[in-house]
């Protein structure tokens, strides 16, 4: 088998594995609860904290535990909206997000909000400065992603953050950081990640707040998370979080010259178009569409083999994606393109045996 579909989720590793059981087996307490089993619960919690913040190089600010990225989009763009509107109305935002901040916009602006989507194609060689030109008084929110979890792009939220905070320092900025956590430096006021694109387990996300900011609860409940995200903490599952943050290789030269070879082995076919821009897009994705066979045709010869790649976002099952035309893609492109996403466990076998999957796929299918 061989899993070439990590942006969509990853393998859990062996030290979330571990950890998981033993949090199970020994700190099951409520991190709430007074007696000793509550204070060790809680210090696993905290020492969760402490390597998520350490990932992020941040020395200061909170991190606080939801239910997955998703939970994280949500809770901190309709709580900044929600704690901010009396000051304005416009959020900027891109054409290429995720679901999970794609329809909360959506829904934002069917409550009266101004929501402003910027497309990387109009832009793609300084889109950071293009998303900052588009600032107003009214603005009170930029969200934008990393990392594009079809094709790889990077937005570089550094600088993005910079030429923000330049015009007016009192407007947020939300970074969507779920495919770039622990691949690519992060910043923002606000950065959601989820446990389960980094080795951990679904059903554990977290957010990143900058000391100081503001923002409204999405739930009410027991007063954990500071009031901001009641509910009692999985601890067990944080811990696995903690443990595959800890375990992610920091080197991501592994990728680049898997991503070369691939690139190489499809240049060798005819009618590839590739989709993520050589040095604009993280090395672990590569979007090609291999033009003549529909993604799904492909997919599924590739299965046949037991190799498993995405058409797109597994996120969006279903859905038309907005991330196509965000870039510029012809119908007849995005119709065929296939995303293929390394874990540090993909070799260069895996790659050729991809490779002739594909080979064999045009020839059989290409029409
Ligand atoms: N944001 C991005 C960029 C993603 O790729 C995903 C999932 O694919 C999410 C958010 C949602 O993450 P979760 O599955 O943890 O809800």
């Amino acid at each position: 088998m061989i899993y070439l579909d990590n942006a969509a989720t990853a393998k859990p590793c062996k030290e979330a594995v571990e950890a998981l059981s033993h949090a199970a087996e020994n700190n099951f307490g409520n991190p709430s609860s007074l007696h000793k089993m509550g204070i060790e619960a809680e210090k696993l919690m905290n020492e969760g904290k402490s390597a998520i913040l350490k990932r992020l190089s941040k020395k200061d600010g909170e991190i606080f535990f939801t239910s997955g990225a998703t939970e994280s989009n949500n809770t901190i763009i309709r709580g900044v909206a929600n704690a901010l509107c009396r000051r304005g109305k416009t959020i900027i935002t891109t054409a290429m997000e995720h679901p999970s901040v794609a329809r909360v916009m959506d829904k934002l602006e069917a409550e009266g909000f101004n929501i402003v989507r910027l497309s990387p194609k109009d832009a793609i060689d300084n889109f950071e400065e293009y998303i900052a030109d588009n600032i107003t008084p009214d603005t009170i929110l930029v969200s934008v992603m990393a990392v594009n979890n079809e094709n790889g792009f990077i937005t570089d939220t550094k600088k993005l953050y910079t030429l923000v905070k330049r015009q007016n320092k009192d407007i947020i900025v939300h970074t969507d950081g779920v495919q770039g956590f622990c691949k690519i430096p992060l910043t923002g006021d606000f950065i959601s990640m989820s446990g389960h694109k980094v080795h951990a387990f679904k059903g554990i996300g977290a957010f990143y707040a900058a000391k100081g900011t503001r923002f409204l609860p999405l739930i009410y409940g027991g007063g954990q998370q500071k009031n901001l995200r009641p509910g009692t903490e999985p601890v067990e599952n944080i811990a696995a979080f903690s443990a595959a943050v800890k375990a992610y290789p920091e080197d991501m030269s592994h990728f680049e010259l898997l991503n070369q070879r691939l690139r190489e082995g499809l240049a060798a076919f005819s009618d590839i178009r590739i989709n993520s821009l050589i040095g604009k897009c993280v090395p672990n994705i590569l979007n090609f569409s291999v033009l003549g066979v529909r993604s799904e045709i492909m997919l599924h010869s590739l299965e046949e083999r037991e190799i498993y790649v995405s058409s797109g976002s597994a996120c969006s099952k279903g859905k038309v994606s907005s991330v196509p035309d965000a870039f510029g893609m012809t119908d007849k492109e995005a119709d065929s393109a296939i995303r293929v996403s390394m874990s540090h466990s993909t070799g260069e076998k895996d790659i050729d045996e991809l490779l002739s999957g594909i080979e064999a796929g045009i020839k059989r299918f290409r029409r």
